[in-house]
């Protein structure tokens, strides 16, 4: 395996960049339909939920 020919520092920093971005986006409760701010990028189908909805799917008892 070759050497980092870079500060570690650097290469710290490189990484990061590859990450997403810290954006927030403005989305929408999918249960109450509250504004909230989400990482999730609204064309990814992922589901969002507000605090209150997300505690309450988390610890309600099926
Ligand atoms: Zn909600």
């Amino acid at each position: 395996m070759p050497l980092p020919r870079q500060h570690p520092d650097v290469r710290y920093l490189d990484r990061m960049k590859q990450r997403n971005p810290r954006k927030l986006w403005n989305r929408k409760c999918q249960k109450c339909f509250t504004e909230i701010f989400s990482s999730f990028h609204p064309e990814k189908n992922a589901q969002v939920y507000c605090q209150g909805c997300y505690q309450k799917v988390l610890y309600s008892v099926p």
